[in-house]
């Protein structure tokens, strides 16, 4: 196993002309069989758990120096999706590639489910999570026995570099390789034919993706964004969902994939509720957000003026203050926002929250239906009723009750979108599944040959058939 991640963009050197050769190398290897054994699965996922283990703290400043993000969330948030992944597929290794009994069909003989690896898959990700997003998918790709090509982000530019010198060092690089770039180096991995490609990003490089893997017909996992509407009803703790909405709202400055994209709350707690948010955040981060190293910044000026643009006009309830120099934005909540404002128009992706007074859950069911189908769905209510109405009469990837991100932590549960937010979900068995095929067999026996099925088709043998259908 020797080191050999290529590293493309941003390290000048390497060529782009190696892509080709690459992928065909590591389908060389897949064809060779060698990662369809349950042994190469298991050293590799090893493997991916002692990377995570012996490199945590170069990954901690490597995500330090590209987005300021805190030791805890780096860890807790983004590395540590690894072992939590690998773990579990270590565990249940065996009992997810055992052949699945379907049963017996008279005359027919024993029918059995087997997961075969798809061969060669491409695993895009993105720059906000940029450990997890790229590796928790890999664990998914090892259990299921493919060989896989890595394309971190190149916005989280230091983190793609220590993940370039330190996973080969674990890994078989015959069967997994990383490849660092930006869109050119992407655009030539996707020229490449590829058997399953899974992509986490934004819905318009979505859709070169699925462009790319239409010419070959390569099936596609896509993990997207969207507006994730928070409904605060008024039977909800207000103090209680202030703080956990401001957790996964200000959490990696409102770069997550799921954060709270906005507030409908009733119109007779709004005042409340943005009262408890700011008291919530002036808790977290002891009214200091720029020096605060609890903060992360926003990735990039990018980024910074996109965000910072979204706010111009809109009337501040708290926060607000935003720095070019640092990236920076504080913590900051809107009011009186109009629906029809530019940031209700797209996934703000940023720490600003606009909250949209309701005059109830109808109205913020109506709301939420006019938009496209989001990536996570919260609602705060002490009332089973709104719950089941809420869930019921609205669509969306996930959906959390009375708390914020927290779904993503279970891998027993599907993680992905619905409509524009994904397409496809990964995470525990769901990711093993995904780098799966789903063989269907049946074996028969020799010895009852059933001689009337076989032609010539009598008369009387097609009156059999019609009485028994
Ligand atoms: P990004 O800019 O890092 O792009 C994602 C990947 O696409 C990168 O590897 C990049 O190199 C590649 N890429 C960019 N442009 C390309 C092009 N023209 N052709 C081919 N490849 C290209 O990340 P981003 O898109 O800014 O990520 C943020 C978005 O991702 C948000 O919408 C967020 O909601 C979503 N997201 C979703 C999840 C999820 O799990 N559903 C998780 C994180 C982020």
């Amino acid at each position: 196993m020797s080191a050999t991640a290529i590293h493309l963009a941003p390290v000048p050197t390497s060529p782009i002309e190696e892509i080709a050769p690459l992928v065909a190398r590591l389908r060389e290897t897949f064809d060779s069989g060698r990662t369809r054994s349950l042994e190469w699965r298991r050293q590799q996922l090893k493997g991916l758990i002692r990377f995570a283990d012996e490199n945590s703290d170069a990954l901690v400043k490597a995500l330090q120096a590209d987005m300021g993000k805190p030791e805890l969330e780096a860890r807790a948030a983004d590395i540590g999706q690894i072992n939590v992944e690998a773990k579990l597929a270590l565990k249940n290794l065996k009992k997810w590639t055992r052949p699945q009994s379907a049963g017996k069909v008279p005359f027919m003989g024993k029918s059995f489910v087997v997961r075969d690896p798809l061969g060669v898959v491409l695993i895009i990700a993105p720059w906000n999570y940029p450990v997890g997003l790229l590796l928790s998918p890999l664990v998914g790709a090892i259990a299921a026995g493919n060989a896989a090509v890595l394309k971190p982000s190149e916005v989280t530019a230091h983190t793609s570099a220590a993940l370039a010198e330190l996973l080969p060092q674990y890994l078989d690089t015959d069967a997994i390789a990383l490849v660092e770039g930006g869109v050119p180096e992407t655009s030539a991995l996707l020229e490449q034919r590829f058997d399953h490609i899974m992509y986490t990003g934004n819905g318009s490089v979505a859709k070169v993706v699925m462009e790319a893997a239409a010419k070959y017909l390569t099936p596609v996992t896509l993990e997207l964004g969207g507006k994730s509407p928070c409904i605060v009803d008024r039977t909800a703790d207000i103090p209680v969902t202030a703080r956990r909405i401001a957790w996964g709202k200000f959490m990696n400055a409102g770069q997550t994939c799921i954060a709270p994209d906005y507030i409908l709350v009733d119109e007779s707690i709004e005042d409340e509720l943005i009262r408890e948010l700011e008291k919530s955040v002036n808790e977290f981060y002891g009214g200091e957000t720029l020096e605060n190293t609890d903060y992360t910044r926003i990735v990039n000026a990018r980024h910074h003026k996109r965000v910072s643009d979204l706010m111009a006009g809109e009337e501040i309830a708290f926060g607000g203050e935003s720095r070019a120099e640092d990236c920076h934005i504080e913590p900051t909540v809107l009011r009186n926002v109009s629906p029809d404002s530019p940031i209700m128009a797209s996934e703000i992706f940023g720490p600003v929250l606009p909250v949209l007074p309701v005059k109830g859950v109808d109205d913020a069911i109506d709301f939420v239906n006019r938009g496209e189908k989001p990536l996570a769905l919260y609602l705060f209510s002490g009332d089973s009723g709104t719950e089941e109405r809420v869930l019921g009469e609205t669509s969306s990837g996930g959906a959390c009750i009375n708390g914020t991100i927290m779904h993503i932590g279970n891998s027993k549960m599907p993680f992905g979108g619905v409509g524009p937010s994904g397409m496809g979900a990964y995470h525990g068995k769901y990711s093993f599944e995904t780098f799966s095929h789903r063989k269907a067999v049946l074996r028969r026996g020799f010895k009852f040959d059933i001689k009337m099925m076989y032609p010539p088709y009598t008369e009387k043998r097609t009156k059999m058939v019609k009485k028994m259908m």
